[in-house]
């Protein structure tokens, strides 16, 4: 079988990739829907996965084996972790021809926040079935905020409430692979019937057919098709339909004739409710294993960039206090976890700070910290004081000296008026959030 997978790729990638990437792959086993292979480095293993994971699985499915999930290991690096336990019951076989979707992606472990609500309450809407409401559902939002999570939530619930509705989840990268093949190997036909045949499409991480003409030209007669026959269609992306790259008018046009929401960047509260909800099932899994009062609340507060680097840290410090007998304290967290919290801390300036926010609310750095008083100055210019004193540990005196000679009670009226509006105001909670994070990366 890996033969003909690998005479499959051959053709696909062409030698130079074929014989760079794919030649030192070497198939060892198919294990519980975990395809293995041996690489020669981890390069090349990560490098395969991110680039052409999606082709062998593809390949592999094709040829009717169940394998939702490859693993790349080097030879002498095969002891088994606990992290790699934990995470290897991910995945469960999926019928039809979509992408597998990943069995913990529901809406029972979706955490609701003040963030995500929205993005929530229409993917539940549109998991209720029954007539087709907002057509397309688009979501979007930044990286690891939960979208693929809601895609997969809403496919599941489908498929419970009416399992004879033919939902089909794929990202767009594969449909643009599978419609690349079905040119290749003419097969046009069936690819067409296949798409126009589904009751529902999710289409995963839609940016990436930006100036990709052809595929942009089938995806929008399959999006129309289907709109006309009354399916229902969900995408997702990474910003809003009309900032996506490269993308044609018309399709940009068609993307927000629905519903258009977006899932916020995350706040304390949601952090902390996700790593709550996170903790149960890791208690459940570890039941030896004892965590500290404040850990969390730590947690939530320093790792502010997504909820992918959330789990992942509270994954390792698991792994890590299971592994030597500990309870997982904030000492522990610390040690345990210190590259990823330094990596979330990443030193800030006062002038990245002041050069970001004028960018976001479109004026000049000049005009931000030069002397006018005017509302759309004045407002930006607190915005950067509050966060300034945040995220850097300059003094208010040394904050205001870089606001142009400003003197440390104007900064500190500023933090305070900040924090007043952050209360009342969504849209400069939501400003701070994107900054912050913006900043951090
Ligand atoms: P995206 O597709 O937006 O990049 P994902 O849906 O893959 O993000 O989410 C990244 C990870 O974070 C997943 O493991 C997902 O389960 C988790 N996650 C994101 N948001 C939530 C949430 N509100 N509640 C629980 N888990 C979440
Ligand atoms: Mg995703």
């Amino acid at each position: 079988i890996w033969a003909t997978v690998l005479a499959a790729l051959k053709s696909a990638l062409g030698k130079n990739s074929f014989s760079s990437w794919i030649e030192p792959l070497e198939f060892k086993e198919l294990v519980d829907g975990v395809a293995v292979f041996d690489v020669p480095t981890n390069f090349i293993g990560n490098y395969v996965s991110q680039n052409f994971g999606d082709q062998i699985l593809y390949h592999m499915n094709n040829l009717g084996q169940e394998v939702q999930r490859l693993q790349f290991r080097v030879p002498s690096q095969t002891r088994p972790t606990a992290k790699a336990k934990a995470t290897s019951k991910a995945a469960e076989p999926e019928a039809g021809s979509g992408a597998p979707l990943d069995s913990r992606f529901t809406f029972d472990t979706f955490v609701v926040g003040k963030p995500n609500e929205l993005a929530h309450a229409a993917a539940r809407r549109v998991a209720e079935g029954g007539p087709v409401t907002f057509n397309p559902l688009f979501l979007y939002g930044g990286v690891g905020l939960g979208k693929t999570h809601l895609m997969h939530a809403i496919a599941h619930e489908l498929k419970l409430r009416s399992p004879e509705l033919n939902v089909l989840y794929l990202s767009a990268e594969q449909f643009m692979y599978r419609f690349i093949t079905a040119l290749r190997e003419r097969k046009m036909m069936d690819f067409k019937q296949l798409f126009r045949s589904v009751d529902v499409l999710m289409v995963d991480d839609v940016q990436f057919i930006g100036g990709k003409d052809s595929t942009q030209e089938e995806f929008f007669h399959t999006f129309n098709a289907l709109v006309d026959g009354q399916k229902q269609i969900i995408i997702s992306a990474d910003r809003a339909p009309g900032e996506i790259k490269d993308l044609e008018e018309r399709i940009k046009s068609r993307l927000q004739c629905g519903l258009v929401v977006d899932l916020h960047p995350t706040d304390y509260e949601l952090r902390l409710g996700i790593l709550q909800s996170k903790v149960e099932v890791y208690s459940a899994q570890y039941p030896e294993l004892q965590i500290a009062d404040g850990v969390l609340e730590f947690l939530a507060h320093r790792i502010s960039t997504n909820v992918r680097v959330l789990e992942g840290a509270l994954t390792r410090l698991f792994a890590f206090a299971s592994l030597v007998g500990r309870e997982i304290t904030l000492d522990l967290t610390q040690d345990c976890l210190s590259d990823v919290l330094k990596a979330s801390d990443r030193k800030v300036t006062v002038e990245e700070i002041q050069r970001k926010v004028s960018e976001h609310y479109n004026i000049r750095l000049s005009d931000m910290i030069g002397p006018k008083r005017v509302r759309n100055y004045a407002r930006p210019r607190q915005i950067a004081m509050y966060l300034a004193k945040q995220m850097t540990s300059r003094s208010l005196p040394e904050i205001g000296r870089r606001f142009g000679g400003r003197d440390h009670t104007t900064v500190m009226h500023g933090v305070k008026r900040i924090e007043e509006l952050k209360a009342l105001d969504s849209q400069i909670a939501d400003d701070l959030e994107l900054l912050r994070r913006a900043l951090q990366e």
